[in-house]
């Protein structure tokens, strides 16, 4: 199911109209304050807890229909989780206030729509309240599928109702798919591009603490506590894939939203094809990337993202805009600027888009190969497996 909200304008309301939508929409608000108080002092999200301790109450509080008291709720716990969540990137996060008045939230049962007569009916304590509303003929078809939570919105004097509704999915074909691209790295763990996108997963958490834990291992050998290296070994192993496990959710979930295809670099049987390549040294001394493929293969999985694992070779080389291949393109380690178009842009990002244009031009290499060097030797197809991860094998072809 895809959730889409349609802005659908009230007809100006008379006196006894607007006084009680606004009378409901601050009694909402007062309603969503004293939930907040509460969470506060019970510090918790969850739900039944809450409620259990302030339901009662509540009811016996605020004029308001049940269903809307755990709109009022809920709408606490999310902005309480926001909080939480703003408060662990940055301590000083201050907690919301809820100053001014809210929307008035409305769960599907308390509204119904009637789309030839032009009037939405909303449930309150005192019986029915119809309002009349404009419906353009564009939304004509999409305000008879069936709706959910939505919200009715005051900006000056003009009401507006949010009408969320639900459409069944439709399958996105494969042509039509974005694609996205996936380069790994040391400065950047991963950095993901795709229409729209370009997202910078930085190295140097990883790097920190891997050289942390090593200066402290190197210590205690020199003191000869095994058993303490041991233990340390663990403890950097579930950290690392702690981070790994971040990493790959936000990666699936952001291809996964777009309804995307992901194109990764091909880890296996790298070392015979591109032998001496710094970087590929690099990454195969660290079990890192291949966790972070496995992770990303499996979550993907679940959400049903295409992977492809690609031939990583001259992507670093190749310039994303004009598709110009040639060493010197690259400049330093961190930029990308190509010899003949002159774009310039960061390294990792360049590559990544090149990895997302093989899916773009499926007909082969799209100038990836320079001449000469027409990647013969290897003979295989481009689609490999990521046969190394056990996690899931089923990456789909993609022709
Ligand atoms: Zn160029």
């Amino acid at each position: 199911m895809q959730t889409g909200v349609l802005k659908l304008k009230l007809r100006s309301l008379n006196n006894n109209k607007a006084t009680r939508l606004l009378s409901l929409s601050e009694i909402f608000t007062v309603c969503v304050r004293f939930h907040w108080g509460r969470i506060e002092t019970l510090k918790t999200t969850n739900t039944t807890v809450i409620h259990r301790d302030c339901y009662r109450e509540a009811r016996e509080l605020f004029h308001l229909p049940a269903s809307t008291i755990q709109q009022a709720r809920d709408k606490a716990v999310a902005a309480y989780r926001a909080h939480l969540e703003r408060k662990k990137r940055d301590r000083r996060s201050n907690p919301p206030t809820f100053r001014r008045t809210l929307p008035l939230r409305l769960a599907a049962e308390n509204l119904r729509i009637f789309p030839d007569k032009s009037v939405v009916r909303i449930t309150t304590p005192d019986g029915f309240l119809w309002l009349p509303v404009l419906i353009p003929s564009c939304f004509a078809e999409r305000v008879k599928l069936p709706h959910g939570v939505s919200e009715l919105v005051r900006k000056g004097d003009d009401w507006f109702l949010m009408l969320a509704v639900k459409s069944p999915d439709v399958p996105v074909p494969d042509r039509e798919r974005p694609h996205f691209g996936l380069d790994l790295g040391l400065a950047q763990l991963a950095v993901l591009a795709g229409p729209g996108v370009a997202k910078f997963f930085d190295g140097k958490p990883l790097r920190y603490t891997r050289s942390r834990y090593f200066r402290y291992r190197q210590a205690l050998q020199a003191k000869r506590k095994v058993g303490m290296v041991k233990r340390s070994k663990g403890r950097e192993y579930l950290w690392a894939t702690n981070h790994n496990h971040k990493v790959s959710r936000e990666i699936v979930d952001t291809v996964a939203k777009a309804s995307g295809i992901l194109h990764v670099e091909n880890l296996t049987g790298i070392r015979e094809r591109c032998k001496g390549t710094a970087k590929i040294n690099r990454m195969l001394s660290g079990w890192t990337f291949a966790q972070l493929l496995q992770f990303i293969t499996y979550k993907a999985a679940a959400c049903g993202v295409t992977v492809i694992a690609e031939d990583p070779r001259h992507t670093s080389q190749r310039c994303s805009r004009c598709g110009h291949t040639e060493r010197g393109n690259r400049t330093k380690q961190a930029a990308f600027a190509c010899k003949a178009c002159g774009y310039r842009l960061n390294a990792d990002l360049n590559a990544a888009r090149n990895l997302a244009a093989r899916g773009a031009c499926p007909s082969g290499v799209g100038g990836v190969t320079p001449p000469g060097r027409s990647g013969a030797e290897s003979g295989e197809p481009k689609v490999a497996r990521l046969s190394r991860h056990r996690g899931n094998r089923n990456l789909a072809s993609s022709s």
